[in-house]
């Protein structure tokens, strides 16, 4: 029975019991029209009704700025590495095409051969200057970084820190601000900056902003916050895109959001044209990945699943309710009290237990960490007798193994309190 476990699985994760069973109600019969929520047309007034509230609920909890707008997508977290570089690659073209028109503007040449010679002249300062910056932390970052070079070409993609560097080979710590090898700004800088807000494979989470994004001057940041989304205060004016996919903290797999300011879409930003792109041997994408595309029509370029965006509002809703004045700000009080508990009964027993990651980068989302050093027998144990606890989803991922507790939104803090007494329990064993 759902009401005798605590499920700690890292995505699709837990979704509140509330939700779920209003859920399986509207799914037979919405709002008493005899339909369900599966099949109402997304561009009717009920779809319209729910995707608004869903963005309400969203922009209240993270106090999201006007100059910003919220999108609902289907591309998963996935989608997203690949929209990013799409989007401000054509974005950052165009502004060099601008330029190089406006400088050949006065020449005596014909429209013909000026718009010939902008060609020529773009293609080298692509080859020269573009730059897209990342920033890789763990296995997402580095998956966003290898689709970047699949898309422009590894030239393009600077790997401006490398976690792996300062770590003996492995993710599990953050190389100091100091030692990033950002592309400088100035002159067009780079295209963008990219960052995993949370690690989910390897435990590691920014502890705050980067100090070197910041400025009047900052380049654009883009950050995957799949498994940290509304878990904690964002200043959203610093980042120029903030994406995530829903099923973690915010809902059911099949939606993604992303978080964009409005300067960076039509009419203030304009992307290359296809024709210019595809001169350039660089492309704008499918336009399923098109921000400008999916803005203007309000997300419902394509059929949205709307039953998708009504449980994630549903569950933004909740934490509008439950949180009130405070916001997101109460459940990152919560969240951080609950990752305290795990971290501080791990820490007490170093005979038993090793937290994978730094302290200092520690995730508050997903707790990773091996039993009797790694020893997979003695791991399989500890799994089995979580599971007789009525504690699921343990499993470290396949590609790194060892225990992962994930500890979103939906955990209770008497399911931390359960793992807690679990993990005491099997260390005086
Ligand atoms: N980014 C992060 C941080 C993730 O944890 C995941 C999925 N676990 C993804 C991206 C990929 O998301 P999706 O499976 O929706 O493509």
């Amino acid at each position: 029975n759902r009401s005798d476990i605590h499920y700690f699985g890292a995505g699709p994760a837990p979704l509140p019991t509330a939700v779920l069973e209003k859920a399986s109600s509207v799914l037979l019969n919405y709002k008493d029209k005899g339909i369900g929520l599966c099949e109402i047309s997304h561009r009717s007034p009920e779809a319209n009704e729910i995707l608004e509230d869903a963005k309400k609920a969203l922009s209240t909890l993270l106090d999201i700025p006007e100059d910003y707008e919220v999108l609902f997508l289907q591309s998963g977290g996935t989608g997203e590495f690949s929209a990013v570089v799409y989007n401000l690659v054509s974005i950052w073209v165009e502004k060099k095409r601008a330029k190089i028109a406006a400088e050949l503007s006065s020449s005596s040449d014909s429209e013909e051969a000026k718009k010939a010679e902008v060609v020529n002249r773009l293609r080298k300062v692509v080859d020269e200057e573009l730059k897209l910056d990342y920033l890789v932390t763990g296995s997402w970052s580095l998956k966003a970084s290898q689709e970047a070079a699949r898309l422009v070409g590894a030239k393009h993609v600077n790997i401006a820190a490398d976690s792996r560097q300062v770590n003996n080979g492995k993710f599990g710590n953050i190389p100091a601000e100091s030692e990033w090898k950002l592309t400088p700004r100035g002159s067009g800088g780079p295209a963008l900056v990219y960052f995993c807000d949370n690690e989910t494979v390897d435990g590691v989470e920014f502890p705050a902003f980067p100090q070197s994004l910041e400025g009047d001057d900052a380049p654009l940041v883009c950050a995957d916050m799949s498994s940290n989304f509304i878990s904690r205060k964002v200043d959203v004016r610093k980042y120029a895109v903030i994406f995530g996919g829903a099923q973690k903290n915010i809902g059911n797999t099949g939606i993604a959001i992303a978080i964009i300011r409005k300067s960076l879409l039509p009419p203030i930003s304009t992307p290359a044209t296809p024709d210019l792109m595809r001169e350039l041997n660089l492309s704008v994408g499918p336009i399923v990945l098109d921000y400008p595309t999916i803005a203007k029509n309000n997300s419902l370029y394509n059929t949205l699943p709307i039953f998708d965006v009504w449980i994630a509002g549903q569950v933004m809703a909740g934490l509008v309710d439950t949180y009130g004045v405070k916001k997101i700000g109460g459940q990152e009080e919560i969240s951080n009290d609950k990752a305290r508990m795990i971290y501080d009964t791990l820490d007490k027993y170093p005979d038993v237990y090793r937290v994978v990651p730094d302290k200092s980068v520690r995730s508050r989302m997903n707790i990773c960490f091996r039993v009797h050093g790694g020893d997979s027998e003695k791991e399989k144990a500890f799994l089995a007798g979580a599971e007789k606890h009525g504690l699921l989803g343990l499993k470290g991922h396949r590609s790194v193994g060892g225990i992962r507790a994930s500890n979103y939104n939906a955990v209770s803090i008497e399911g931390a309190k359960c793992l807690v007494t679990y993990l005491e329990e099997y260390a005086k064993a």
